[in-house]
């Protein structure tokens, strides 16, 4: 235990996700015999982090400015949007330069049990990108037919489930009608663009599948619109044996031909 600032120093950075105690010493111990412009430069970054940080107002990424970088590229296909819970999932799936298509950050995954619902999500704003508006019945009123959970209700199950659900696509098919002139258009960053294809990039997990599964209700009827979600499988230089069932099962379900 030290003593005065240093002590001070590494007890803010233990409060830092990753750093133990040991590794917030090292960096305290590190940052007292650096030079005082390096520290000045750390110190300004600090500061300026969250003053200089805002979201994206087209895809809610982190961003520097008004629109990001991604969705102010010209370059990248418009018509494309994949749906990831996190801005550091955009970091990841960029890293791969697979993606050429825009994203859109929900902002977390569905989680009931947390109080995390539709609505606490950015899920409003996607439909809107997609050219729709989104009825309070699809964010989990009483009786949506997209509400969570009741949407995989089985055929010959309770008719009063069948009745909302049919009701409930009813409502979702009626606001699909001309919603874009009320998004705000921008000729520079094409802000509502046609969009063919939306990806479901949520974490493989009971929130992400669960979000997945919504998000895949509530847009399965927009006209002209695929939906799809990341296949997910077997890790490479991995070992079938060690394999969990339902990684294995989305693996078998998502193969693809040689
Ligand atoms: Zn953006």
């Amino acid at each position: 235990m030290f003593e005065g600032p240093l002590q001070d120093v590494i007890d803010e950075f233990s409060r830092l996700p990753g750093i133990g105690p040991k590794s917030a010493q090292r960096i305290a111990l590190h940052l007292l015999n650096e030079e005082p412009e390096d520290i000045e430069r750390f110190q300004s970054a600090l500061g300026r982090l969250q003053r200089g940080v805002t979201f994206c107002r087209i895809c809610h990424n982190i961003s520097q400015e008004d629109v990001c970088r991604i969705c102010a590229d010209s370059n990248r296909d418009k018509s494309i949007i994949c749906v990831v819970e996190e801005s550091k999932d955009i970091q990841v799936i960029e890293r791969t330069a697979e993606y050429r298509g825009r994203y859109h950050v929900l902002g977390g995954a569905l989680d009931p049990l947390n109080g995390i619902g539709p609505k606490e999500l950015n899920v409003t704003p996607l439909v809107q990108r997609i050219g729709g508006a989104l009825p309070d019945v699809a964010l989990g009123a009483k009786g949506g037919g997209a509400s969570l959970g009741d949407a995989d209700t089985p055929a010959g199950g309770d008719p009063n489930g069948a009745d909302a659900a049919e009701t409930g696509n009813a409502e979702t098919a009626a606001v699909k009608t001309d919603v874009k002139t009320d998004v705000k258009t921008d000729v520079e960053y094409d802000e509502a663009p046609e969009i063919t294809e939306v990806i479901i990039a949520t974490d493989p997990n009971t929130e992400g599948e669960a979000t997945a599964s919504y998000l895949g209700r509530l847009l399965r009827d927009f006209p002209g619109l695929t939906v799809t979600r990341l296949a997910s499988g077997i890790p490479m230089g991995g070992d079938l044996e060690f394999v969990d069932e339902l990684t294995l099962s989305r693996a078998f379900a998502g193969r693809t031909a040689l």
